[in-house]
Protein backbone atom coordinates (compact mmCIF):
# COMPACT_ATOMS: atom_id res chain seq x y z
CA UNK A 1 0.00 0.00 0.00
CA UNK A 2 1.19 3.33 -1.07
CA UNK A 3 -0.28 5.48 1.92
CA UNK A 4 -1.89 4.04 4.60
CA UNK A 5 -5.64 5.50 5.12
CA UNK A 6 -7.93 4.77 7.29
CA UNK A 7 -11.78 4.93 6.36
CA UNK A 8 -14.20 5.86 9.11
CA UNK A 9 -18.14 5.50 8.72
CA UNK A 10 -20.02 7.12 11.68
CA UNK A 11 -23.25 5.64 12.28
CA UNK A 12 -26.13 6.81 15.10
CA UNK A 13 -25.12 3.37 16.75
CA UNK A 14 -22.37 2.53 15.50
CA UNK A 15 -19.14 3.19 14.22
CA UNK A 16 -16.90 1.60 11.49
CA UNK A 17 -12.91 2.56 10.79
CA UNK A 18 -10.92 0.21 8.14
CA UNK A 19 -7.67 0.30 6.64
CA UNK A 20 -8.59 0.68 3.12
CA UNK A 21 -6.27 -0.58 0.63
CA UNK A 22 -5.62 1.39 -2.81
CA UNK A 23 -8.01 -1.07 -4.58
CA UNK A 24 -10.96 -0.31 -2.21
CA UNK A 25 -10.27 -3.33 -0.29
CA UNK A 26 -10.60 -3.80 3.78
CA UNK A 27 -7.39 -4.63 4.97
CA UNK A 28 -8.59 -4.56 8.25
CA UNK A 29 -11.21 -3.36 10.61
CA UNK A 30 -12.73 -2.41 13.75
CA UNK A 31 -16.58 -1.89 14.99
CA UNK A 32 -17.83 -0.60 18.15
CA UNK A 33 -21.01 0.21 19.03
CA UNK A 34 -22.09 3.97 20.49
CA UNK A 35 -24.63 4.64 23.16
CA UNK A 36 -23.54 7.76 23.94
CA UNK A 37 -23.83 10.91 21.53
CA UNK A 38 -22.22 13.19 23.23
CA UNK A 39 -19.45 14.81 21.16
CA UNK A 40 -16.04 13.91 23.38
CA UNK A 41 -17.56 10.27 23.93
CA UNK A 42 -18.13 9.96 20.28
CA UNK A 43 -14.30 11.06 19.21
CA UNK A 44 -12.94 8.48 22.17
CA UNK A 45 -15.32 5.76 20.35
CA UNK A 46 -14.01 6.77 16.99
CA UNK A 47 -10.39 6.87 18.35
CA UNK A 48 -10.40 3.33 19.84
CA UNK A 49 -11.66 1.79 16.61
CA UNK A 50 -9.15 3.47 14.82
CA UNK A 51 -6.53 2.29 17.18
CA UNK A 52 -8.34 -1.75 17.02
CA UNK A 53 -8.17 -0.98 13.44
CA UNK A 54 -4.50 -0.24 12.88
CA UNK A 55 -3.13 -2.69 15.60
CA UNK A 56 -1.67 -5.24 13.33
CA UNK A 57 0.82 -2.99 11.70
CA UNK A 58 2.96 -0.21 12.95
CA UNK A 59 2.88 2.10 9.48
CA UNK A 60 2.09 5.44 10.21
CA UNK A 61 -1.69 6.52 9.30
CA UNK A 62 -1.27 9.01 6.44
CA UNK A 63 -4.75 10.13 6.02
CA UNK A 64 -8.00 9.69 7.75
CA UNK A 65 -11.18 10.06 5.91
CA UNK A 66 -14.52 9.93 8.33
CA UNK A 67 -18.04 10.03 6.78
CA UNK A 68 -20.30 11.46 9.32
CA UNK A 69 -24.31 11.60 9.65
CA UNK A 70 -25.35 15.70 9.31
CA UNK A 71 -24.24 19.10 7.09
CA UNK A 72 -20.70 19.11 6.99
CA UNK A 73 -18.47 22.45 6.83
CA UNK A 74 -16.07 20.92 4.39
CA UNK A 75 -13.46 23.72 4.86
CA UNK A 76 -12.86 23.20 8.75
CA UNK A 77 -14.19 19.32 8.92
CA UNK A 78 -16.89 20.68 11.49
CA UNK A 79 -20.39 19.20 11.53
CA UNK A 80 -22.64 21.99 11.14
CA UNK A 81 -25.30 20.48 12.61
CA UNK A 82 -26.55 17.06 12.92
CA UNK A 83 -29.98 15.70 14.25
CA UNK A 84 -28.94 11.90 14.73
CA UNK A 85 -26.57 13.15 17.21
CA UNK A 86 -27.41 16.73 18.57
CA UNK A 87 -24.58 17.95 17.58
CA UNK A 88 -23.89 21.72 16.83
CA UNK A 89 -20.56 23.50 15.13
CA UNK A 90 -19.18 20.24 16.56
CA UNK A 91 -15.03 20.26 15.30
CA UNK A 92 -14.76 16.76 14.27
CA UNK A 93 -12.19 17.31 11.71
CA UNK A 94 -10.11 19.04 14.14
CA UNK A 95 -10.22 16.79 17.29
CA UNK A 96 -9.52 14.01 15.12
CA UNK A 97 -6.35 15.38 13.55
CA UNK A 98 -5.46 16.20 16.80
CA UNK A 99 -5.67 12.91 18.13
CA UNK A 100 -4.08 11.31 15.48
CA UNK A 101 -1.64 13.48 14.09
CA UNK A 102 -2.49 13.22 10.30
CA UNK A 103 -4.76 15.10 7.98
CA UNK A 104 -8.66 14.30 8.43
CA UNK A 105 -11.07 14.91 5.70
CA UNK A 106 -14.82 14.71 6.88
CA UNK A 107 -17.90 14.40 4.66
CA UNK A 108 -21.47 13.52 5.01
CA UNK A 109 -22.15 9.89 5.16
CA UNK A 110 -24.08 9.30 2.68
CA UNK A 111 -21.99 11.57 0.13
CA UNK A 112 -19.28 9.09 1.39
CA UNK A 113 -21.00 6.12 0.93
CA UNK A 114 -21.56 7.33 -2.68
CA UNK A 115 -18.22 7.72 -3.50
CA UNK A 116 -17.51 4.22 -2.33
CA UNK A 117 -20.27 2.33 -4.57
CA UNK A 118 -19.64 4.60 -7.60
CA UNK A 119 -15.36 3.96 -7.75
CA UNK A 120 -15.57 -0.02 -6.20
CA UNK A 121 -18.85 -0.97 -6.90
CA UNK A 122 -21.83 -1.02 -8.95
CA UNK A 123 -21.07 2.76 -10.20
CA UNK A 124 -17.86 1.49 -11.86
CA UNK A 125 -17.76 2.59 -15.23
CA UNK A 126 -20.79 5.04 -15.19
CA UNK A 127 -20.64 8.63 -15.06
CA UNK A 128 -23.94 9.38 -14.37
CA UNK A 129 -24.69 7.39 -11.20
CA UNK A 130 -27.16 7.83 -7.87
CA UNK A 131 -26.84 5.20 -4.65
CA UNK A 132 -29.56 5.70 -2.50
CA UNK A 133 -29.22 3.39 0.84
CA UNK A 134 -33.39 2.46 1.85
CA UNK A 135 -32.13 2.13 5.83
CA UNK A 136 -33.61 4.09 8.77
CA UNK A 137 -33.96 6.47 6.28
CA UNK A 138 -33.25 7.68 3.09
CA UNK A 139 -29.50 8.19 2.39
CA UNK A 140 -28.07 9.15 -0.70
CA UNK A 141 -25.75 10.97 -3.65
CA UNK A 142 -25.67 12.05 -6.84
CA UNK A 143 -22.63 11.59 -9.45
CA UNK A 144 -22.99 13.69 -12.97
CA UNK A 145 -20.85 13.62 -15.64
CA UNK A 146 -18.07 11.59 -13.35
CA UNK A 147 -18.50 14.18 -10.73
CA UNK A 148 -20.01 14.23 -7.03
CA UNK A 149 -22.61 16.73 -6.96
CA UNK A 150 -21.75 19.02 -3.65
CA UNK A 151 -24.08 21.64 -4.33
CA UNK A 152 -23.35 25.29 -3.02
CA UNK A 153 -23.26 24.29 1.04
CA UNK A 154 -22.34 20.43 0.36
CA UNK A 155 -25.69 19.82 0.58
CA UNK A 156 -26.73 18.43 -2.62
CA UNK A 157 -27.82 14.68 -2.82
CA UNK A 158 -30.27 15.02 0.01
CA UNK A 159 -32.79 12.89 -2.05
CA UNK A 160 -34.93 11.59 0.93
CA UNK A 161 -36.30 15.30 1.79
CA UNK A 162 -38.22 15.96 -1.86
CA UNK A 163 -41.72 15.72 -0.89
CA UNK A 164 -43.66 12.78 -2.26
CA UNK A 165 -47.27 12.98 -0.43
CA UNK A 166 -47.00 16.87 1.06
CA UNK A 167 -50.53 16.36 2.30
CA UNK A 168 -51.38 12.81 3.48
CA UNK A 169 -48.22 11.28 3.74
CA UNK A 170 -46.15 10.54 6.74
CA UNK A 171 -44.19 12.87 9.02
CA UNK A 172 -40.78 13.12 8.04
CA UNK A 173 -37.65 13.00 10.63
CA UNK A 174 -36.96 16.54 9.01
CA UNK A 175 -40.57 18.13 9.68
CA UNK A 176 -42.08 17.95 6.62
CA UNK A 177 -45.16 15.38 5.47
CA UNK A 178 -44.11 12.72 3.43
CA UNK A 179 -40.54 13.06 2.03
CA UNK A 180 -39.51 9.95 0.07
CA UNK A 181 -37.38 8.79 3.17
CA UNK A 182 -40.75 9.25 5.37
CA UNK A 183 -42.50 6.87 2.44
CA UNK A 184 -39.99 4.68 1.36
CA UNK A 185 -37.15 3.95 3.76
CA UNK A 186 -37.30 0.83 6.05
CA UNK A 187 -38.93 2.46 8.18
CA UNK A 188 -41.31 3.81 5.63
CA UNK A 189 -42.45 -0.03 5.00
CA UNK A 190 -43.25 -0.52 8.45
CA UNK A 191 -45.92 3.25 8.47
CA UNK A 192 -47.35 1.36 5.57
CA UNK A 193 -48.05 -2.18 7.50
CA UNK A 194 -49.34 0.12 10.47
CA UNK A 195 -51.73 2.33 8.77
CA UNK A 196 -53.51 -0.83 7.11
CA UNK A 197 -53.00 -2.97 10.05
CA UNK A 198 -56.89 -2.03 10.79
CA UNK A 199 -57.89 -3.32 7.29
CA UNK A 200 -56.45 -7.03 8.76
CA UNK A 201 -57.68 -7.69 12.18
CA UNK A 202 -56.36 -11.41 12.05
CA UNK A 203 -52.61 -10.32 10.79
CA UNK A 204 -50.05 -11.89 12.33
CA UNK A 205 -47.73 -9.18 10.99
CA UNK A 206 -48.82 -6.94 14.36
CA UNK A 207 -49.71 -9.75 16.68
CA UNK A 208 -46.74 -8.42 18.93
CA UNK A 209 -45.66 -4.67 19.78
CA UNK A 210 -46.11 -2.51 17.10
CA UNK A 211 -42.36 -1.16 18.22
CA UNK A 212 -40.93 -4.91 17.21
CA UNK A 213 -42.63 -4.94 13.78
CA UNK A 214 -39.60 -4.93 11.31
CA UNK A 215 -39.13 -4.13 7.70
CA UNK A 216 -37.51 -7.86 7.34
CA UNK A 217 -40.45 -9.28 8.71
CA UNK A 218 -43.12 -7.14 6.60
CA UNK A 219 -41.17 -7.98 3.57
CA UNK A 220 -40.64 -11.88 4.26
CA UNK A 221 -44.69 -11.85 4.56
CA UNK A 222 -45.06 -10.05 1.37
CA UNK A 223 -42.73 -12.82 -0.48
CA UNK A 224 -44.69 -15.72 1.74
CA UNK A 225 -48.22 -14.52 -0.18
CA UNK A 226 -49.20 -12.71 3.08
CA UNK A 227 -51.92 -10.24 2.78
CA UNK A 228 -51.31 -7.47 5.09
CA UNK A 229 -47.39 -7.96 3.94
CA UNK A 230 -48.50 -7.87 0.42
CA UNK A 231 -50.60 -4.71 0.43
CA UNK A 232 -47.74 -3.16 2.64
CA UNK A 233 -45.26 -4.46 -0.02
CA UNK A 234 -47.38 -2.73 -2.52
CA UNK A 235 -47.77 0.79 -0.93
CA UNK A 236 -44.37 0.90 -0.22
CA UNK A 237 -42.87 0.00 -4.07
CA UNK A 238 -45.15 2.84 -5.25
CA UNK A 239 -44.25 5.41 -3.18
CA UNK A 240 -40.85 4.07 -3.72
CA UNK A 241 -41.12 4.15 -7.87
CA UNK A 242 -42.63 7.78 -7.46
CA UNK A 243 -39.27 8.59 -5.85
CA UNK A 244 -37.16 6.72 -8.31
CA UNK A 245 -38.70 8.22 -11.18
CA UNK A 246 -38.13 11.93 -9.56
CA UNK A 247 -34.44 11.48 -9.55
CA UNK A 248 -34.44 10.27 -12.90
CA UNK A 249 -36.36 13.25 -14.38
CA UNK A 250 -33.97 15.07 -11.98
CA UNK A 251 -30.89 13.61 -13.18
CA UNK A 252 -31.12 11.10 -15.60
CA UNK A 253 -28.62 8.46 -14.85
CA UNK A 254 -27.14 5.83 -16.04
CA UNK A 255 -27.83 3.51 -13.10
CA UNK A 256 -29.79 3.89 -9.76
CA UNK A 257 -28.10 1.73 -7.12
CA UNK A 258 -30.27 0.63 -3.74
CA UNK A 259 -28.58 -0.45 -0.63
CA UNK A 260 -29.57 -0.35 2.83
CA UNK A 261 -31.54 -2.88 4.64
CA UNK A 262 -34.48 -2.63 2.41
CA UNK A 263 -32.02 -3.75 -0.37
CA UNK A 264 -31.05 -6.87 0.73
CA UNK A 265 -34.52 -8.23 -0.66
CA UNK A 266 -32.60 -8.14 -3.47
CA UNK A 267 -34.59 -9.40 -6.94
CA UNK A 268 -37.71 -9.23 -4.84
CA UNK A 269 -37.61 -5.95 -5.21
CA UNK A 270 -36.16 -4.56 -8.28
CA UNK A 271 -37.84 -6.95 -9.88
CA UNK A 272 -41.23 -5.24 -8.48
CA UNK A 273 -40.07 -1.51 -8.52
CA UNK A 274 -37.91 -1.22 -11.89
CA UNK A 275 -41.61 -1.91 -13.80
CA UNK A 276 -43.17 0.91 -11.47
CA UNK A 277 -40.35 3.16 -12.17
CA UNK A 278 -40.54 2.34 -16.24
CA UNK A 279 -44.66 3.73 -16.00
CA UNK A 280 -43.49 7.28 -14.37
CA UNK A 281 -41.02 7.96 -16.96
CA UNK A 282 -42.07 10.80 -18.82
CA UNK A 283 -39.70 12.81 -20.39
CA UNK A 284 -36.74 10.26 -20.76
CA UNK A 285 -36.91 7.26 -22.96
CA UNK A 286 -37.74 4.32 -20.69
CA UNK A 287 -36.19 1.73 -19.25
CA UNK A 288 -32.76 3.15 -19.90
CA UNK A 289 -31.78 3.64 -16.18
CA UNK A 290 -30.19 0.36 -14.80
CA UNK A 291 -32.06 -0.27 -10.96
CA UNK A 292 -29.85 -2.17 -9.48
CA UNK A 293 -29.00 -3.74 -5.65
CA UNK A 294 -25.77 -2.01 -4.45
CA UNK A 295 -22.59 -4.04 -4.05
CA UNK A 296 -20.51 -2.75 -1.41
CA UNK A 297 -23.35 -3.37 1.45
CA UNK A 298 -22.47 -1.68 4.86
CA UNK A 299 -18.68 -1.54 4.08
CA UNK A 300 -19.18 1.53 1.28
CA UNK A 301 -19.14 4.30 3.50
CA UNK A 302 -16.02 3.32 5.16
CA UNK A 303 -14.18 2.86 1.64
CA UNK A 304 -15.76 6.01 0.01
CA UNK A 305 -14.37 7.43 3.25
CA UNK A 306 -11.28 6.59 2.75
CA UNK A 307 -11.31 7.04 -1.14
CA UNK A 308 -11.49 10.99 0.46
CA UNK A 309 -9.30 10.96 2.27
CA UNK A 310 -6.34 9.93 -0.04
CA UNK A 311 -7.54 12.47 -2.92
CA UNK A 312 -7.87 15.27 -0.11
CA UNK A 313 -11.56 16.16 -0.85
CA UNK A 314 -15.02 14.45 -1.83
CA UNK A 315 -14.45 14.21 -5.60
CA UNK A 316 -15.42 10.86 -7.85
CA UNK A 317 -12.45 12.08 -9.75
CA UNK A 318 -9.23 9.90 -9.31
CA UNK A 319 -6.98 12.73 -9.78
CA UNK A 320 -8.31 16.17 -7.65
ZN1 LIG B 1 -37.89 14.97 5.23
Amino acid sequence: MARKTIGIDLGGSHVLAAVVGDDGAIVARAEHDIVDHDFESVVKIIGAAVDEANASSKERVETIGIGSPGDIDAATGAVRYSPNFGWHDAPLGARLTERFGCAVVVANDARCATLGEYTFGTGRGTHDFVLLTLGTGIGGGIVAAGELVRGNLGGAGEIGHHQLRATDGFICGCGKTGCFEAQASGLGLIRHALAIAPSFPRSTLVSGKPEKLGSKAIRKAAEAGDGHGRAAWARYIDDLASGLANVIAFVNPECIALGGGVASAGAFLIDAVTPRVDALTTMVPRGMTRIVAAALGNDAGAIGAATMARRGGLSARASV
